[in-house]
């Protein structure tokens, strides 16, 4: 028996020396498992339901749906407001100036959005103007109503993923996943915890395009993000 053991701890000590770093998920996304498949499959389902969705007005203003977009086994998943203009265009979330300055962000740290999970606290265009969806600047946070309609999906992608960290992205995402009114300036970098999820709430990038002032207080949230997966950060974005 001791011997057996002894050979059994041989074989986990070279498993562990020959082992390199991408088995040890440095890159936000858990090793792909047999669930993946099946996770997959009910994702997609979802966003089917989301796409028939008319739940709320928007669903009869917008072009496309943007459900969300990146891995179902993420162990980050990042979540805004609501799609705007280009996103509404694509029906992908984060694809605009805004978007590209996310995966700018997002590649300081080793992660992407193939590797992380992107999604919207609203799947449809919140717009100011809705008779005028080709006009530019016509978004606008999304009602309380549109949130409350809308709010289930976004609950069952969470409970599908079951990411180890959420970071909200700016105001609207960090009120309703927290129910606070605190300030995103007083709170951001704050870790908190939703459904024992830990959450990192942080400026949205549309906001660090309008200040820039904003970006060194991003950089130090997504170094503490980068610290909590257990790896060095990288470059400043
Ligand atoms: S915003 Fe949400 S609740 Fe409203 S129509 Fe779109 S998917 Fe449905």
């Amino acid at each position: 028996m001791r011997r057996e053991l002894a050979a059994l701890v041989r074989q986990l000590r070279r498993r562990v020396e020959s082992s390199d770093e991408s088995e040890w998920n440095l890159h936000g996304a858990a090793a792909p498992c047999a669930g993946s498949a099946d996770k997959a499959a009910r994702l997609a389902a979802l966003a089917r339901q989301v796409n028939a969705c008319r739940q709320c007005s928007l669903g009869s203003q917008r072009l496309n749906p943007a459900f969300g977009v990146g891995s179902p086994d993420a162990g980050v998943m990042f979540i805004g407001e609501g799609p705007g203009y280009q996103e509404d265009r694509q029906g992908e979330p984060f694809v605009g100036k805004a978007g590209r300055l996310l995966d700018k962000i997002l590649a300081s740290i080793g992660l992407s959005r193939r590797t992380v999970y992107i999604a919207n606290i609203v799947k449809c265009h919140p717009m100011k103007d809705p008779g005028n969806p080709q006009a530019r600047g016509n978004d606008r946070p999304p009602s309380p109503e549109e949130i409350a309609a809308c709010r289930h999906f976004l609950d069952e992608q969470i409970d599908l993923i079951l990411p180890q960290i959420i970071v909200t992205l700016g105001s609207v995402a960090t009120r309703v996943m927290l129910g606070t009114e605190e300030s995103i300036t007083r709170i951001r970098g704050q870790w908190r915890t939703y459904k024992n999820i830990r959450l990192l709430p942080t400026f949205h990038p549309a906001a660090l395009l309008r200040n820039p002032e904003l970006k060194k207080d991003v950089w130090s949230d997504m170094k503490n993000l980068r610290k909590e997966l257990g790896a060095p950060a990288g470059g400043n974005p």
